[in-house]
């Protein structure tokens, strides 16, 4: 059987700032989806990359006297240390001033003025620096962009080429209606099809007399518009427009990660740049919420901007995972705390599933020096097999519909429900008791077992401690586990466990 191919994408990042939580949180998001379905056994491409044509790199670039190529070249490492940092697994990293991307963006403005859909007009209105983009005049909160309320948009006035979104407006709708899964979650759909219904406006697609950015063809004074450029990073990523092979087997996108921000650019702009060059869209834009900290939106002014890097370093990559994923729903906004988090850290990590994993280890060192043994005469009925085949059915299902959150939950039943079966089964009193020894072997052979669909369904979670709980668990390298491995309820036989230091120990 082939394996189904899964191309995923986050969003790319100005470079003029260095990464903070907020985009680590859509970095992991994407990450432990790309990991699910490696782990599912599909043929994955996980792209990420720095989108370096920003008015502000220019302008970051200018303040320290450097050239913007250099200073880009100079923030890349930071991106890709932060992502390292937390286990963030892409196969590519694009970045937008690179040759490969350039060409892909000029093949795109080829197609798209010989389809007639990019012509010259006057254009005036409001322009955020800070949003990259225009702001009309409806949407302006006391003369401010409602992101950026410490800097008065520029009043622009200028020759420019425009994109004929408006042409697209009804091949947009008939999209919509027929691809219900386009945009997730629904309430994003909903959000945007009330945009569509209001009517699509031509956009502006380039900036007279920028310097930086990339320069339109037959008209080098004209720059195209940071975002136009940016979007074509996904068809470049995949080998377009030179390497056909490639771009065929991935394209087109499966999931396009992207934040509640910047819908418009990707379900309304991006397809219609598409369906003008003449290319298939996107399966999938999935919209994540946004991060606050201690109740605050991120900010400088109110030091929320919190550099992944501080936070891994005092509590590892995979906690920091594990409280995102498991405390924000998809979609919605959420919470960032340290008190939160070392509460999940202590009750979630700690108690339930490291002291779980400890006893019961233990347990089986001690009784059955090692080694547990397929019972005898299975029980159909055991809570702990019950349980399992449960969880795997809605922890495939979360997962393919976007919602790790959820996943994570189908497993957590499984840990409460393996916690209350030592509580119920007690071994060390069976262990006690004549002839109990069959009876121990049986509980902790079922425990074992939950144990090892517990660590696999959470490894694309917390790939670091999963791999070593299932090398503790006696059953070697996790990273070669599929998801077919987990068809039975059967622990291997022959295992020897070894027991190691706790996952999650105590934080003084
Ligand atoms: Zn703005």
């Amino acid at each position: 059987m082939n394996a189904r191919k899964f191309y995923i994408t986050t969003a790319i990042d100005y470079v003029n700032a260095r990464p903070h939580l907020g985009t680590a949180y859509e970095k992991i998001g994407a990450d432990v989806l790309a990991r699910y379905h490696r782990f599912a056994g599909d043929d994955v491409f996980f792209l990420m990359g720095n989108d370096e044509h920003s008015q502000n790199v220019a302008t970051a670039a200018e303040k320290l006297g450097l050239d913007p190529h250099t200073y880009c070249d100079r923030m890349e490492p930071h991106f890709r240390e932060a992502w390292a940092a937390l286990d963030v697994s892409f196969d590519d990293f694009i970045r937008t001033t690179k040759p490969r991307h350039l060409a892909a963006v000029s093949e795109i403005l080829k197609r798209v003025m010989a389809r007639g859909d990019i012509y010259k007009g006057k254009y005036e209105g409001w322009y955020c620096v800070g949003c990259e983009a225009f702001v009309p005049e409806k949407d302006l909160v006391e003369g401010f962009c409602k992101n950026h309320g410490n800097r008065k948009p520029d009043w622009i006035s200028e020759e420019n080429y425009f994109f004929r979104l408006s042409k697209y407006e009804q091949a947009l709708k008939d999209h919509y209606a027929a691809h219900p899964e386009f945009v997730r979650p629904t309430p994003f759909r909903n959000e945007l099809l009330a945009v569509l219904k209001d009517g699509l406006r031509d956009i502006s697609i380039s900036r007279e007399g920028a310097t930086w950015g990339v320069s339109f063809p037959d008209d080098p004074n004209a720059r195209v518009y940071v975002w136009f450029d940016a979007l074509i990073n996904y068809l470049a990523g995949v080998g377009f427009p030179a390497d056909d092979e490639s771009f065929a087997k991935w394209w087109p996108a499966d999931v396009h990660v992207v934040g509640k921000d910047i819908t418009r650019f990707h379900c309304l702009v991006w397809p219609a740049m598409l369906l003008a060059a003449g290319i298939e869209l996107p399966k999938t834009v999935s919209v994540h919420g946004f991060l606050s900290v201690d109740g605050q939106k991120l900010s400088k002014s109110l030091g929320t901007i919190i550099d992944p890097a501080v936070e891994v370093a005092e509590w590892g990559p995979d906690p920091i995972r594990y409280f995102l994923m498991r405390e924000m729903s998809w979609g919605r906004d959420g919470d960032y705390s340290h008190e939160r988090l070392a509460g999940r850290y202590e009750h979630d990590l700690g108690n339930d599933l490291g002291n779980l994993l400890n006893r019961v280890l233990n347990m089986t060192g001690r009784y059955l020096e090692g080694t547990a043994t397929a019972p005898a005469s299975p029980d159909p009925e055991n809570p702990l097999r019950t349980a399992t085949q449960a969880c795997r059915e809605s922890y495939v299902t979360k997962m393919e519909a976007l919602d790790p959150q959820g996943a994570i939950l189908a497993v957590w039943d499984v840990v409460t429900r393996a916690n209350a079966y030592v509580e119920e089964t007690a071994p060390w009193k069976l262990a006690k008791e004549e002839g109990g020894a069959g009876k121990v072997n049986d509980v902790l052979w079922h425990l074992l077992e939950a144990l090892r669909h517990i660590v696999c369904y959470l490894y694309p979670v917390m790939p670091r401690k999963m791999a070593e709980a299932y090398g503790q668990l006696g059953l070697g390298d996790i990273a070669t586990v599929r998801f077919s491995d987990l068809s039975s309820f059967a622990f291997p036989e022959g295992i020897t466990v070894m027991k190691g230091q706790p996952l999650f120990p105590r934080k003084e």
